[in-house]
């Protein structure tokens, strides 16, 4: 017999499903939501219908929007023959805040990880080779910026032999992001001097 009613259960089931959101957690969020007011509530699950609804996935580098192209990708002032490769959304929002970026993204939707069953066949990868190849202006430089860990490093360098045969110049940002750590999370200006200071492959 379920602990609790179908619905419950089933949202709980839902929540669990997020990173970082064990069964306690899940149990609190459900019952937070049942103590909002009814109009609070829909509003709430309005919004979650809403990424279904109105946010696209665009087409060209896979970052998310409400029209694809996406706003970067479709954006003439932005420097179409340099493009910065990330694992995750928000990788793309912390480069963009530090202003020091002008180019366009490839999303890789996360970093080879094979314990947990993440091969390249799982990421963007041969996207990115066609995108590469079918450009027009060409493609003059792939910057890498998956975080400075093991499973960012290993997917750095799969892509780097990936992107050999293209003739393309692969950098990385420089040293200075300490080991470990997550673009999502680097200040700015650490973010930011990185990218200036960019390593070739
Ligand atoms: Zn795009």
């Amino acid at each position: 017999m379920p602990k609790y009613p179908k619905p419950i259960q089933e949202l709980v089931d839902s929540f669990r499903t997020l990173p970082g959101v064990g069964a306690k957690s899940a149990e609190r969020f459900v019952f937070r939501l049942l103590q909002l007011p009814a109009d609070k509530r829909s509003a709430f699950a309005k919004r979650i219908m809403e990424l279904t609804d109105v946010i696209k996935q665009c087409t060209e580098c896979g970052r998310f929007d409400v029209q694809t192209p996406c706003s970067i990708c479709g954006n003439g002032k932005r420097d179409h023959t340099t493009i910065c490769v990330v694992a995750e959304p928000q990788d793309v929002e912390a480069i963009e805040k530090t202003g020091e970026f002008s180019g366009v993204y490839h999303l890789l939707g996360g970093t080879l990880n094979p314990l947990e069953g993440i091969g390249p066949d799982k990421l963007a990868i041969e996207k990115l080779v066609a995108r590469i190849k079918k450009q027009s202006p060409r493609v003059q430089e792939v910057i890498i910026a998956t975080n400075p860990d093991l499973e960012g490093e290993s997917t750095a360098l799969y892509l780097t032999r990936a992107l050999k045969p293209l003739k393309v110049k692969v950098t990385r940002p420089a040293k200075g992001l300490p080991m470990g750590s997550s673009i999502e999370y680097a200040d700015e200006l650490t973010l930011s001097s990185a990218l200036k200071e960019r390593k070739e492959m």
